[in-house]
């Protein structure tokens, strides 16, 4: 059986040295915050191109950490709209809703799956704020014009780069284009931990004291709680291991990258639609790779069949959950269509030639029947 995601194959590359950092964190006595938090903040912040960075417990804390800063700062209102693609993981919209904020979920570009400048545009309304946008799959969303239409409308621009971990154009990474950015070192993702772990990262320095202070109980200093703060902190055994395996994080980039062009080129199946790859290909990571056919439930089938495992991103868009009963009032073809029809492929940095072969010729002789 090939599975979807093999994390042991993924962490076993690095044993050695994964060995080690959790020795050395063992034998410092210091486990939450500390000088291995540190370093990664700063060799993390470093790798983005910013200036300041803040771990957190995980992804979602990091995502709502910024606009619950933001409020707190009085940057946003309570109510106040934020844009959000409406093919993300649920994460994105908890984000917002659980600081108070709107949700307001856009279909997205159908080639690339994610938002444009030009959607944005014609959704905005007299409430609308902020912009989270998602580089999903591991794509950076349409950055630049993005970027100066946020600038244009004075709207602030925050990134979920939980699944883009070093995609760049440009020269700027992921997490370099927003006011801040939010990601999740989820065991599964491009850069993961070994456990949950997650990061702000901002190039305003309020903006990361307010994170950092609200993550840590409100505390401005030792017994001083001058804020009702939280506790979502990075400890130091995860910040050790995900200095090990940034390390790694451009090689394995490349790697995915390589693979998904092998994909690109040897899937060949006319009731399968494969992703459109952007130009240049340093904007896209491949956390995921998705492709589409009206024929899923049958390809999930036949892959079982054949022994790979596969993914969906997502089968249920968050406006279709029971959490969100009355999200949405304007239809949402594309988002409901991708729902419906994406099916995503093994694709990790641990895969050998041969389980990527084995992929192709289970894809490439699929018949719906
Ligand atoms: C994984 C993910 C998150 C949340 O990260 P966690 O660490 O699981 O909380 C948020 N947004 C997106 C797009 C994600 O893929």
């Amino acid at each position: 059986m090939l599975p979807f995601l093999d994390l042991k194959a993924t962490n076993a590359r690095q044993r050695t040295q994964l060995l080690e950092a959790a020795a050395r964190v063992i034998d410092s006595g210091h486990y939450i915050g500390g000088q291995e938090v540190e370093a990664f903040e700063n060799e993390f912040a470093n790798y983005c191109g910013v200036d300041y960075a803040t771990g957190t417990g995980n992804g979602l804390d990091a995502l709502q950490l910024i606009f619950k800063a933001l409020i707190s700062l009085g940057q946003l209102q309570p109510g106040d709209e934020v844009l959000v693609p409406a093919n993300t993981f649920i994460a994105s919209l908890l984000s917002i809703s659980h600081a108070g904020l709107k949700p307001r979920v856009l279909d997205p570009n159908p080639d690339t799956f994610n938002l444009t400048a030009e959607g944005i545009k014609k959704a905005l309304t007299p409430n609308t704020r902020a912009i989270l946008l998602v580089h999903l799959y591991g794509q950076l969303a349409d950055v630049q014009a993005v970027q100066a239409l946020a600038k244009q409308q004075q709207l602030i621009l925050i990134e979920d780069a939980a699944q883009a971990q070093g995609a760049h154009l440009n020269g700027h990474k992921a997490g370099s284009w927003g006011l801040a950015a939010a990601f999740s070192f989820y065991p599964g993702k491009n850069l993961g931990a070994l456990g949950d772990a997650g990061m702000v990262v901002s190039k305003d320095r309020h903006l990361a004291e307010r994170v950092r202070q609200l993550a840590n109980y409100g505390s401005s200093a030792k017994y001083q709680h001058s804020l009702q703060g939280y506790n979502s902190r990075l400890d130091a055994l995860q910040a050790a291991f995900l200095r090990v395996k940034l390390t790694q994080l451009d090689e394995d980039n490349a790697l995915r990258q390589h693979l998904a062009c092998y994909y690109h080129q040897a899937i060949d199946n006319p009731y399968i639609h494969l992703p459109k790859f952007p130009d240049p290909l340093t904007q896209h990571v491949f956390h995921i790779y998705a492709l589409c056919t009206p024929y899923r439930k049958a390809l999930g089938h036949h892959l079982t069949n054949q022994g790979i495992g596969y993914g969906m991103h997502y089968p249920l868009a968050p406006h279709q959950q029971a959490s969100y009963p009355s999200l949405q009032t304007e239809p949402l073809p594309i988002t409901e269509r991708l729902a419906q029809q994406q099916l995503s492929l093994p694709l990790s940095p641990a895969m050998t030639e041969q389980q990527l072969k084995k992929v192709i010729e289970a894809v490439n002789c699929f018949k719906p029947s």
